[in-house]
């Protein structure tokens, strides 16, 4: 329906478009995925310019006419990120993230969990190096694979429903299995079990740590599931 709609969002991505104008991926609040043209930001004396950078957060007014992508028509900044900007790696993490929702999430429904989890850990790189741990990183993966409905069976074997003896992870399955369903899965020790349990329990500020070798497997399970059950890749987080 044409007209205009305010909303919260945050810049996943900026193309430059025409002349001088940009075309974004935006994550809204109100609307899930929305593709907006700002016109003229490019031109040095722009209103809406400096305020549209990828990995802000905006609250915007939107316009939607016949075509496929709304104009935007006011912007302000609800938090620019001004301190993750400035340190690589906590850049490229965030720049991760936004990857991640921009593959995973690409419907028009809102999913505030979703936003609120993305909100949440740019806001946690932009306060703290410590933040772009890869741990940290892949707790936000995993909360994001929940919020999407894709999280994996962690409770008990995603096969027969088996509590104990269970070692493998099976993306084919949606979760960990038993010794005795491990056809098709891959090894997943009990630190990696662990890691994913308690990264999905905790608040994302939280992430416990795990060692290397665990935090290897977490990120296939994770990398695997989504590949298997959303049909999206995912580069690993190293
Ligand atoms: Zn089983």
């Amino acid at each position: 329906m044409p007209g205009s709609f305010k909303t919260e969002a945050i810049v996943l991505r900026s193309i430059r478009y025409g002349e001088a104008d940009r075309v974004l991926h935006l994550y809204t609040a109100e609307r899930g995925r929305v593709g907006a043209v700002a016109k003229g930001v490019r031109r040095v004396k722009s209103r809406l310019g400096g305020r549209l950078e990828p990995l802000s957060r905006v609250r915007l007014v939107l316009h939607q006419g016949r075509g496929e992508l709304c104009t935007i028509s006011q912007a302000d900044t609800v938090q620019a990120h001004a301190g993750l900007r400035e340190r690589r790696g906590s850049l490229e993490r965030a720049t991760q993230a936004c990857e991640a929702v921009l593959r995973l999430l690409d419907s028009t429904e809102p999913n505030l969990p979703a936003y609120n989890l993305l909100c949440h850990e740019l806001a946690l790189l932009d306060s703290s190096a410590d933040a772009s741990r890869r741990a940290q990183a892949l707790a936000f993966r995993l909360k994001l694979l929940l919020a999407a409905g894709f999280a994996p069976e962690l409770a008990s074997c995603a096969s027969c429903g088996e509590a104990e003896h269970l070692g493998g992870f099976s993306p084919s399955a949606g979760g960990i299995v038993c010794v005795g369903c491990e056809a098709g899965s891959f090894p997943l020790g009990e630190e990696a079990h662990r890691y994913l349990v308690t990264a999905l329990a905790r608040p994302l500020a939280e992430a416990p740590e795990a060692p290397e070798l665990a935090l290897s497997q977490a990120d296939r399970a994770i990398a695997e599931t989504v590949e298997y059950h959303a049909h999206v890749r995912l580069r690993r987080v190293a």
